[in-house]
């Protein structure tokens, strides 16, 4: 049979918007699904529909399509049996699609959600953290409510199992449906048994026949060095409890930390204001700096200014998550004295009657003076 153009299948013009490619391709999946349609070419129809709608709905295979025609998806050659050629449709989401159009009328095409494994659900907690312990990382107790499997009954909820008299044992129960579409086939979960398959002659009281129960549990969390406000640290399979053998959740903890008093953080870098004295700022100093990890002494160089910076390099935050170590920067504070001796008065008008020389004092007295 000679491949016919996709946008004759879907019939519609070459320069067809996506809204009016997605359109057709609904009209026409409802038309020719094989649940729906009992014709004999309805499957290889609805096929051809299917393939038609993955390409044209994919500008980039779009474009090489209306570039090359079928011949762009034939060169690999694997699985050309079904007319796809060396096309790849392993990404198409079917599913979806189907979701749409048959969203109203339940389960379809044996999808019954009823004893699918399931993931548990995730839980969010909220830490707080003082600024060293997030700085250096910690051990903390905390307490959560989740949901677990009931351990009475090992999660299924009753004891003496027996397979469900309803469903024999599938979970789902099929029955026929009438839409405007035609009849098909419906599957829905079984009321029965819930879908499990499996009833039970006692029930678990523990859980109220549930399976899974709310506990408290008091969960030892390690805290890497190096957390800041907003991170999360992710604790795989420590949320709800899955279902019918599904994986747990996982319980996510978010941080807050306090400022410190004196160290000011911006990610792994840390950030100190340091007082020094009028003299120190004239002549130069040394002076014993607090760091993360014990004192070290800088050198103040002579002549400094306040709002000169420092850096002290590998003394900011250790991150064991990002193995980064931040520096440190000291930024000056030159203080100016409010209460001074006579003496101390004394040396200072001294040194007033010197000529202090500075080059950028001079040339604002000359701007002063010709504004006259
Ligand atoms: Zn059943
Ligand atoms: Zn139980």
């Amino acid at each position: 049979m000679e491949k016919r153009d996709y946008y004759e299948v879907l019939g519609i013009e070459k320069s067809a918007s996506q809204d009016e490619i997605k359109s057709a391709f609904r009209k026409l999946a409802k038309k020719y699904h094989p649940d729906v349609n009992k014709e004999a070419d309805a499957e290889a129809k609805f096929k051809e529909i299917q393939e038609a709608y993955a390409v044209l709905s994919d500008e980039e295979k779009r474009k090489q399509y209306d570039q090359f025609g079928h011949a762009a998806f034939q060169g690999g050659g694997a699985g050309g049996a079904g007319g796809f050629g060396g096309f790849d449709f392993s990404g198409f989401d079917y599913e979806d699609i189907f979701d749409n159009i048959f969203g109203g009328f339940g389960g379809f095409g044996g999808r019954s959600k009823g004893n699918r494994p399931m993931k548990g659900n995730d839980s969010l907690i909220r830490m707080k953290l003082s600024f060293e312990e997030a700085v250096y990382g910690t051990k903390k107790e905390i307490d959560i409510d989740i949901i677990d499997e009931c351990e009475e009954c090992d999660g299924k909820g009753g004891f003496n199992e027996s397979t469900c008299d309803k469903c024999h044992g599938s979970g789902t129960i099929t029955s026929e449906q009438r839409t405007i579409f035609g009849s098909f086939l419906s599957k829905t979960t079984c009321p029965n048994c819930g879908g499990s398959g499996k009833t039970y002659k006692k029930k678990c009281t523990h859980c109220n026949g549930n399976g899974r129960i709310k506990v408290k549990k008091t969960l030892e969390v390690k805290v890497p060095a190096g957390v800041d406000t907003g991170n999360r640290l992710r604790l795989s399979g420590k949320g709800s409890a899955g279902s019918n053998g599904g994986p747990n959740g996982d319980l996510y903890i978010e941080f807050t930390v306090s400022e410190h008093n004196f160290y000011i953080r911006e990610g792994d870098d840390i950030y100190l204001e340091t007082p020094i004295t009028m003299v120190d700022a004239i002549l130069g100093g040394k002076k014993e700096i607090p760091t993360l990890y014990g004192n070290v002494v800088l050198t103040i160089p002579e002549g400094s200014e306040s709002g000169d910076k420092h850096r002290i390099k590998g003394k900011g935050v250790h991150n064991e998550s990002s193995r980064r170590k931040g520096d440190m920067y000291i930024v000056l504070k030159v203080i100016t004295p409010k209460k001074l001796t006579k003496e101390q008065k004394k040396i200072i008008e001294e040194l007033r009657k010197t000529d202090l020389n500075d080059h950028e004092i001079k040339k604002f007295d000359r701007f002063v003076e010709n504004n006259e």
